[in-house]
């Protein structure tokens, strides 16, 4: 397509990446975000291989492997020590190394930015976007700054702003809700006294369907490399957060229960003094019909928000911005870039969100009889060789459909 004035709205994962992808294609990009900076906050995010290959494709993953760490597996055991969840990356028998890496977000915000910074483009931060509207020849964005409100048309405009989004067009909506259950979660420094947990694996201990504990070795930050961290995640119902926020909430039972499911993690959870230490976060499901009408465009979980159970919420946004960009190059008017990136992208986006939705409960509900299920078909799985690899595909966010 001949140079476009695109304004891509949010400057999370999925926003940076697409920013600079079409920027080096010769657009013209103006990156719009509401906090005045890039943010630091949050805790450790799994990119899976596919995600890896986008950062490549970036030309960032070198600089993403200073601060990455190595993920080649991820395991789940129950209390009798049986190993119930197996994938392993080497199982898709690719003949060349496939893995993923546990990243702090900042850290990927920063390397994808320091991508984005090396080419030609607008970057307002500090506007809030209360809408987007479009006719025929251009889309027009509705922004708050410094207390005055603006507008500015464009010839297109990406929503890339997560999962709580309002600025979706309502016409692709299909379905957008919480999801019933959350996590509690923390990031620290993998000292030496936690060196059992410094594997390159993502690990998880399971008590029935509802108790599960994760750990992710999650490489450094930017601004202190010499500090490996790990994310401690619990997971929880939503509806209990308050009480773990309250201050009644025995938060020595709950590290009790931590030391006795998991004692190698015992080290982490013996020096928090107060259940505030652990943030929560929360979890949307959003199904669009399709991801673009017109001139207007949505990608990253303000198009497919999916509960974290796949590790496929960064993964899809770096997806999203190579597919987007391909599309963009191919077409001639946005309808064409529409079609393009549907076609490209509807496979695996509706492949993981009924994926998600399968698989969720049996880690995060309290459905009886579901754990035990989960307990004896899984190991069997793991032990078919055909199954074993399309577990592996599933993980490492390349499935596209079914089989
Ligand atoms: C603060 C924060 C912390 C997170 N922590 C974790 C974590 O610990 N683990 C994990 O797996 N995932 C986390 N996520 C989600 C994870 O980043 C995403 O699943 C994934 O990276 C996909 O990114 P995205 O670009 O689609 O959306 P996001 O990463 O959510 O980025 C959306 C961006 O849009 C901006 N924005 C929102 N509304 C507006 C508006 N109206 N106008 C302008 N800008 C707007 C936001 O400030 C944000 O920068 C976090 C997201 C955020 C925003």
């Amino acid at each position: 397509m001949n140079k476009q004035r695109i304004a891509i709205i949010g400057a999370g994962t999925a926003g940076l990446a697409s920013a600079t992808l079409l920027s080096r294609q010769g657009h013209d990009v103006t990156l719009i975000e509401r906090a005045s900076e890039l943010t630091t906050v949050g805790a450790g995010i799994l990119l899976q291989p596919s995600g890896v290959e986008v950062l490549a494709e970036i030309g960032s993953l070198d600089h993403m492997l200073e601060y990455g760490h190595r993920v080649e597996a991820l395991y789940g055991w129950i209390p009798s020590g049986r190993a119930i969840m197996q994938v392993q990356y080497s199982h898709l028998n690719e003949g060349r190394e496939l893995f993923g890496l546990g990243v702090h977000r900042s850290a990927l915000c920063h390397v994808l930015d320091t991508a984005l910074s090396g080419v030609t483009h607008q970057r307002w931060f500090g506007c809030e976007v209360s809408a987007v509207t479009q006719n025929g020849k251009a889309s027009t964005v509705q922004f708050r700054k410094d207390g005055q409100d603006h507008s500015e048309t464009f010839d297109a405009v990406i929503i890339a702003n997560g999962s709580s989004s309002q600025l979706r067009p309502s016409s692709l909506v299909k379905y957008d809700r919480q999801y019933p259950w959350g996590a509690m979660w923390l990031i620290r420094p993998l000292t030496e006294k936690l060196s059992s947990l410094n594997k390159p694996h993502l690990q998880q201990k399971y008590a029935g369907s509802s108790v599960m504990l994760g750990i992710l070795p999650t490489g450094c930050i930017p601004d202190a490399t010499e500090t490996p961290l790990v994310s401690l995640f619990w997971s929880l119902p939503v509806a209990s957060i308050p009480d773990w926020q309250a201050e009644r909430f025995d938060f020595s039972a709950w590290k009790s229960r931590v030391e006795a499911l998991w004692p190698e993690v015992s080290p982490l959870v013996r020096e928090l003094k107060s259940s505030s230490e652990l943030l929560p976060a929360t979890y949307r499901d959003v199904i669009l019909s399709h991801w673009g009408i017109g001139r207007v465009g949505v990608i990253g979980d303000a198009a497919h928000a999916m509960s974290p159970q796949l590790g496929q919420g960064s993964n899809m946004a770096l997806l999203d911005a190579s597919a987007l960009t391909r599309s963009v190059e191919a077409s001639d008017d946005w309808e064409g870039v529409w079609h393009n990136f549907n076609k490209e992208r509807s496979g695996s986006i509706r492949f993981y969100q009924r994926m998600s939705r399968l698989l969720t409960p049996l880690f995060q509900s309290n459905i009886p009889g579901v754990a035990m299920m989960r307990d004896i078909a899984l190991p069997v799985s793991h032990g078919i060789p055909w199954l074993r690899r399309h577990m592996a595909e599933t993980v490492s966010g390349r499935k596209k459909k079914w089989l």
